[in-house]
């Protein structure tokens, strides 16, 4: 078996495994979970040791609708959940840009979506959980310091093996959207912010490779009507090798296609959930268009001032990287439980880049400005990041290394920290 990360990079070729049980065998090797490998960089990879998979822990072990709680074994997948989920009228309240990752994984990197200004991130929904480490299983409760070193722990405190989540109500499953077109980046973070007053849910697309900037801020609802609206559901297609189109010239033609399609929705228009939450899971291994080599997903977040994310931006612009698919959202003020967590309020983007020398100069130039404006960079994204950026950005390290399973370990964690 190959584990890979979803950019593609660092490759891997360590394919030991074992999967998951209650409780952990005694080998003299450092284990590392690994859900559906829906991180980017080498948070999910491991040189030396072992993996454990979660993939026959996937069971909705209660659901009780009426106090909006849910009982799941780690490995379940969020797609799995969502669709017995929806159809009780319930949601949950942190949902990724995909729905191919694993409880266990929304976990351990503590994910956002795009509704932080309200539900925070997906640890911020977890009341309990049950874990195994190298001392037995225990249950662990919102209040034990335990607790938070696992919420965003990047599976180095031991096997998350359930968790219970609050759940939200929603009125029905298709979402109530509205597009507004914006020509700077002042201009997008105000339309971001003014649409978080009356939107669960706002992101924003930008077009780097535009001559003047420019962008679509998104905010949705959900809601019981269907007026006017067909549901239609197409199977997933699939990008099937690893061939390379992604360039400066295809890139452009397909952002000007997006932009056309999305200008002119001025008023609110109706769209099913999994295309407003998930629009790349329409094409499976769409990561395979970035060829062999892989790309990076270089994700950060800076204190909420415009002046800063626009220098930020014209780094970016005055590099020779092709900025692909770039998003924009915006952190409100709810505190992480996590002591890793990345979160925090301010303006979040992300970017991705083929793998190519200039692209590592260009991280390595985007991670010294974020550390020096008292930003982060996204660990569930990142392979490039150095100690002392990182010790900068995650101050609490010193109080989660007590909690971290000395029989756990990841590429990532001996890159920033060993
Ligand atoms: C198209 C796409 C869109 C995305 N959009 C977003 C987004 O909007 N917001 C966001 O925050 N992230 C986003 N991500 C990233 C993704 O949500 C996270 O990387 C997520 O953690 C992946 O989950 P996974 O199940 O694949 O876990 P993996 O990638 O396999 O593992 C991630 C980490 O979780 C640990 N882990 C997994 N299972 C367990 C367990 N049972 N116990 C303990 N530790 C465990 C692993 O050891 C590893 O450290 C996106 C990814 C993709 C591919």
């Amino acid at each position: 078996m190959k584990f890979t990360s979803w950019g593609n990079y660092p490759k891997n070729l360590n394919s030991c495994y074992i999967l998951s049980k209650d409780e952990l065998p005694i080998l003299n090797l450092p284990f590392l979970p690994y859900g559906k490998g829906r991180s980017y960089g080498d948070v999910c990879l491991t040189r030396h040791g072992c993996y454990i998979l979660t993939s026959n822990k996937n069971f909705i072990l209660d659901l009780d609708p009426q106090n909006l709680l849910l009982r799941v074994e780690a490995g379940v997948t969020l797609k799995t959940i969502l669709e017995l989920i929806t159809k009780h009228n319930l949601f949950l309240p942190v949902v990724p840009g995909t729905q191919h990752v694993t409880v266990g994984g929304a976990i351990a990197n503590d994910i956002h979506g795009k509704s932080h200004h309200l539900h925070g991130s997906f640890g911020n929904n977890v009341l309990s959980l049950k874990l195994t480490t190298s001392s037995g299983t225990k249950e662990l409760c919102e209040n034990s310091q335990e607790f938070r070193a696992t919420i965003g722990g990047l599976g180095l405190t031991g096997l998350i093996q359930e968790a219970v989540i609050k759940l939200i109500r929603i009125p029905g499953t298709t979402i109530s959207q509205i597009n507004k077109v914006t020509l700077t980046v002042e201009e997008t973070v105000s339309v971001l912010e003014e649409l978080s007053s009356s939107y669960t849910y706002t992101v924003s697309w930008l077009d780097l490779l535009s001559q003047k900037f420019r962008a679509i801020v998104m905010g949705g609802n959900f809601t019981d009507s269907n007026t006017g609206y067909k549901k239609t559901e197409k199977p997933a297609l699939s990008y099937p090798f690893f061939f390379k189109i992604i360039n400066n010239v295809t890139l452009k033609i397909l952002n000007e296609i997006y932009f056309l399609l999305n200008q002119r929705k001025h008023t609110e228009f109706l769209v099913d959930y999994k295309k407003f939450f998930f629009p790349l899971d329409i094409i499976d291994n769409w990561n395979r268009a970035y060829g062999i080599d892989g790309f990076i997903q270089w994700q950060s977040v800076l204190p909420k001032d415009a002046k800063l994310l626009k220098e930020c931006i014209g780094i970016i612009k005055k590099s020779e990287c092709v900025p692909c698919l770039c998003v924009l959202k915006d952190f409100g003020s709810i505190q992480p439980k996590g002591l890793l967590s990345f979160p925090q309020a301010g303006y979040t983007l992300a970017v991705d880049f083929p793998v190519s020398y200039d692209t590592f100069k260009l991280v390595e130039e985007l991670n010294k400005f974020v550390a020096d404006a008292h930003g982060k960079i996204y660990l569930a994204k990142d392979a490039l990041l150095k100690k002392k950026e990182f010790l900068k950005m995650y101050p609490e390290v010193n109080d989660f290394v007590k909690y971290k399973d000395r029989n756990f370990c990841s590429d990532l964690w001996r890159r920033l920290v060993e």
